[in-house]
């Protein structure tokens, strides 16, 4: 991408062409309204429920189980309001974490604002959700549990499993957050005893602006978009359907792909994470440090595999990825939607980081398009940089 090196794919990726592929003559070919009667929209229609039935396969879910929508954002607000406003009334909880998407969080806020209880949990050090404390938060008046598969700034992947169990057992609707996961590890939505869980189209190289919401049968939950009857009356307005055959091709690719993938990016990850410690004095990476490389413990591995997050002491000022993006890499400071603010993380925060060295930090998240050169060149760019801003705190 003109020339950079992209280490931001948490924050989106390259389409494959594979992808493109697939939804090309849904765009110039055979553009009909899949609710038509006439033969065109039949097969809009069949190209739709084809990808449904491709995404309800990489998470062990029934078709009818996924609803399409306009992407991860869209479906954590369907799946907390919409569990929400389903509820006896405005005096029920919501329990969530401190390190969720602002797509999360702030949906929590205006539920807030709207008279719903809402309890943040807190994470340890490295990321992992205080079980003792959402488990005691547990009450009559909890109505769900919204916690993430994996944390997009700094990697942790959450214990979906025991908070599963948890939720089965005291009754209460269970939502994940799996925007970052879906894809790249193993999920089984009817083992970790999942009720809606989020996903979404261009973190796995599909197109931008589609995405799912799995609503497990029999989940009470109502619509938050009004009009026709698509999508079994969850969700009004006509389907994008070639956003939703191109996150179909992309969901099938990376499933096909994801031991492999998982694989090849943890190794660049290791190198990268190993490079940073033993060659950047006064670090310190954030997120959880096991890593077993294997794809069939990636559960217990408890980081993503691309996912590299560091702080650096003695940077009183200025940006670590501006800087970087000067020397052509393409880093980020934490989640996209917060690129332009000059506050903290609230991810980093919640670790224990003082505001200065969350300030004071990057995040690179690589993906199976990258090279090992890339990674060496990103590592030597980061090193002037981080000497240079040394330099200049210290004038
Ligand atoms: N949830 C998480 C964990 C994310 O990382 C993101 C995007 O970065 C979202 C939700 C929002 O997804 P989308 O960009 O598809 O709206």
């Amino acid at each position: 991408m003109n020339d950079c090196i992209y280490l931001d794919n948490a924050a989106t990726t390259r389409c494959s062409e594979k992808v493109l592929e697939a939804m090309l003559p849904y765009m110039v070919e055979n553009y009909a309204n899949p609710s038509g009667n006439y033969a065109s929209s039949m097969e809009c229609r069949r190209a739709v429920e084809e990808a449904r039935a491709v995404i309800a396969g990489v998470i062990g879910a029934a078709p009818e189980e996924i609803i399409f929508t306009s992407g991860g954002t869209e479906s954590d607000n369907f799946a907390i309001k919409g569990s929400m406003y389903a509820g006896a009334g405005r005096q029920s909880q919501i329990i969530t974490s401190k390190i969720e998407h602002h797509a999360v969080i702030n949906t929590c806020k205006y539920l807030e604002k709207e008279g719903f209880f809402v309890k943040y949990i807190n994470v340890d050090r490295y990321g992992t959700v205080d079980l003792y404390q959402l488990q005691s938060n547990i009450s009559r008046i909890t109505r769900m549990i919204s916690i993430m598969y994996a944390n997009n700034e700094i990697g942790t992947i959450e214990p979906i499993e025991e908070i599963g169990n948890i939720a089965a057992y005291y009754r209460k609707i269970f939502h994940v957050d799996a925007v970052q996961a879906f894809g790249q590890i193993p999920i089984d939505v009817n083992k970790l005893q999942i009720d809606l869980m989020s996903m979404s189209s261009h973190k796995i190289h599909g197109p931008k602006g589609v995405g799912a919401l799995y609503v497990r049968k029999g989940s009470g939950i109502e619509s938050l978009l009004h009009g026709g009857e698509q999508e079994f009356g969850l969700r009004a307005g006509t389907e994008n359907v070639a956003g939703i055959v191109g996150f179909a091709a992309a969901a099938k690719e990376a499933a096909a792909n994801m031991n492999d993938n998982f694989i090849y990016v943890s190794k660049l990850r290791n190198h990268m994470i190993n490079r940073i410690m033993n060659e950047i004095p006064e670090c310190r990476l954030n997120g959880s440090r096991v890593d077993t490389g294997r794809v069939e413990n990636a559960i217990r591995a408890k980081r993503l595999p691309g996912n590299v997050n560091f702080s650096f002491a003695g940077i009183n000022e200025g940006s670590i990825p501006l800087m970087l993006d000067t020397a052509g890499v393409c880093a980020s400071s934490g989640s996209a939607c917060s690129a332009f603010s000059e506050a903290p993380s609230h991810v980093l925060e919640a670790l224990g980081l003082e505001e200065k060295l969350a300030l004071a930090s990057v995040r690179f998240t690589i993906g199976n398009d990258n090279k090992i050169e890339e990674i060496d060149r990103a590592v030597d760019e980061l090193k002037i940089v981080i000497a240079q801003m040394r330099e200049s705190s210290r004038a």
